[in-house]
């Protein structure tokens, strides 16, 4: 049986003064509580709020005020244009925006602070009643609104406290935005929900990482890129507990100068908005480059491949998944098989060992060449293999003869573009060389740090 959501929160023992520490702003658990029970009171009976999830502690104490409450929480973007942010008020139909700082919106704005205390007693609220809505990184469309239950998000970090043998005794240190399923639910409602201490930096620099006295660190790959880009940093982690990578793929070359520089193999986990996280590697278990590991406690995971191919769609089930997209409901019965299993649209592969390796975007990062299956990332890795090559992004470009062929977007210094196809060629099968390479000063991404194929300029 899973606990209610916030049943560890109001149970805690832990009396530190700095239980909760966000950009240097810190508070006890019961500061928290209390601060939380004022938002709840002000807030209860309404039908969903938006937060404005600026990385501080009146973020943290919103979202715990409406979890009380049981009023489902929309975290929005703090930098996101009018436009984005209008979007998502409207299409959650939040009429309240709880901000720690004053700001103009289109809905009644309430204010959050720290220093209000009310007690909150009413109960827990219905398990299947709505946490979030949580709106995806809109890597591959306009955001999406997935509705997640209360349950959901508990079986989740239940399922991860286990595979990562997170304790009280644990401090989790990062610095990802408030807003993402990453660094709000994983990040902060998994702290509290174990009884561990929170730090996060405000924003996640190597320094930061570096100076934070941490037991578990959160990063998304361009994290830890910077981390291992700078190595007094990086072995200042050597007496971490583990070190977490998820999000996006991890490349393996930097997977092995973490291991080089800090003496730890990265834990990586795989997971999207819409299932929480499912899949990782874990504290006392194998980690491999390149692979996510085996499916967390009550998920079960399936490959959809076609006759004889090893790669297909990666699908699953389990108490973790969404209860659909707030207003879609074609996109929500388009994202499930027929007999039930949810498609992730992310391509995979399962090892006989049941260690499971994703491949990329079924939209995106499969490319058809001459008859040919190729995935993005095999070959984008082989370009990270380069010394000179600091990010790559490959996709397939429309081409009269092939179908598509393979184009190349990579930050590098100082290496031509026959050089790295040469390159390419000399590690991985000859249809799988770029034919193009594309030279940028950085890769468009987005705040969680995703590669934004879609904004690339044209071959
Ligand atoms: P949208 O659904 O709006 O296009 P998005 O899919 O980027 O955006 P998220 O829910 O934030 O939104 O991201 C989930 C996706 O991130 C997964 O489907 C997968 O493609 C990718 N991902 C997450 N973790 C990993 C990982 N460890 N390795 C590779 N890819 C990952
Ligand atoms: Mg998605």
């Amino acid at each position: 049986m899973t606990a209610p959501l916030l049943t560890s929160l109001a149970a805690s023992g832990d009396d530190r003064p700095d239980a909760l520490s966000v950009g240097g702003r810190a508070l006890s658990r019961e500061e928290l509580l209390g601060a939380a029970g004022a938002v709840a009171a002000r807030i209860a009976g309404a039908p969903v709020v938006a937060v404005r999830a600026t990385a501080t502690p009146e973020t943290v104490v919103a979202v715990v005020g409406a979890l009380l409450a049981g009023v489902p929480v929309v975290p929005v973007p703090p930098d996101s244009g009018p436009a984005e942010r209008d979007h998502i008020l409207r299409d959650s139909g939040a009429t309240l925006l709880l901000t720690g700082e004053a700001v103009d919106a289109p809905v009644e704005t309430v204010p959050v602070d720290l220093t209000e205390r009310a007690a909150w007693t009413k109960a827990e609220p219905d398990p299947e009643s709505t946490a979030f809505v949580l709106y995806t990184s809109g890597t591959t469309g306009a955001p999406k609104g997935a509705l997640i239950s209360r349950r959901a998000v508990a079986a989740d970090l239940d399922g991860l406290a286990a595979a990562w043998a997170w304790t009280p005794e644990d401090t989790l240190v990062h610095g990802l935005p408030l807003f993402h399923v990453h660094g709000l639910v994983l990040g902060v409602l998994g702290a509290l929900r174990t009884g561990s201490r929170l730090v996060h930096t405000g924003k996640p620099t190597p320094a930061a990482y570096a100076a934070a006295d941490g037991s578990l660190y959160f990063g998304v790959p361009t994290v830890w890129n910077r981390i291992v880009q700078d190595p007094d940093s990086a072995r200042a982690l050597a007496s971490a507990r583990l070190l977490v990578s998820g999000s996006a793929p991890l490349p393996a070359p930097v997977f092995r100068e973490l291991e080089r520089l800090t003496g730890q193999r990265p834990i990586e986990r795989y997971g999207m908005t819409e299932t929480l996280i499912t899949i990782s590697t874990r504290a006392d278990g194998e980690r491999r480059p390149g692979y996510v590991g085996t499916p967390l406690s009550g998920i079960r995971t399936r490959i959809a491949a076609e006759e004889g191919a090893e790669i297909g769609e990666l699908q699953l089930t389990g108490p973790t998944l969404f209860d659909g997209y707030l207003n879609r409901p074609e996109a929500t019965a388009g994202s499930y098989t027929e007999d039930g299993w949810f498609r992730t649209g992310d391509i995979a592969a399962i090892d006989p060992d049941g260690f499971h390796r994703i491949v990329g975007r079924a939209s995106t990062d499969m490319i058809k060449s001459g008859g040919y299956r190729i995935g993005a990332g095999e070959v984008e890795n082989a370009l990270l293999d380069h010394p000179a090559v600091r990010e790559a992004a490959v996709v397939g470009a429309p081409h009269e003869d092939l179908g598509q062929e393979i184009v190349a977007y990579v930050v590098a210094d100082g290496i031509g573009e026959r050089e790295l196809i040469d390159f390419v060629a000399s590690q991985l099968s000859v249809h799988k060389r770029p034919r193009k390479v594309r030279f940028l000063e950085a890769l468009p991404r987005n705040a969680m740090g995703k590669p934004q194929k879609k904004l690339l300029p044209p071959a």
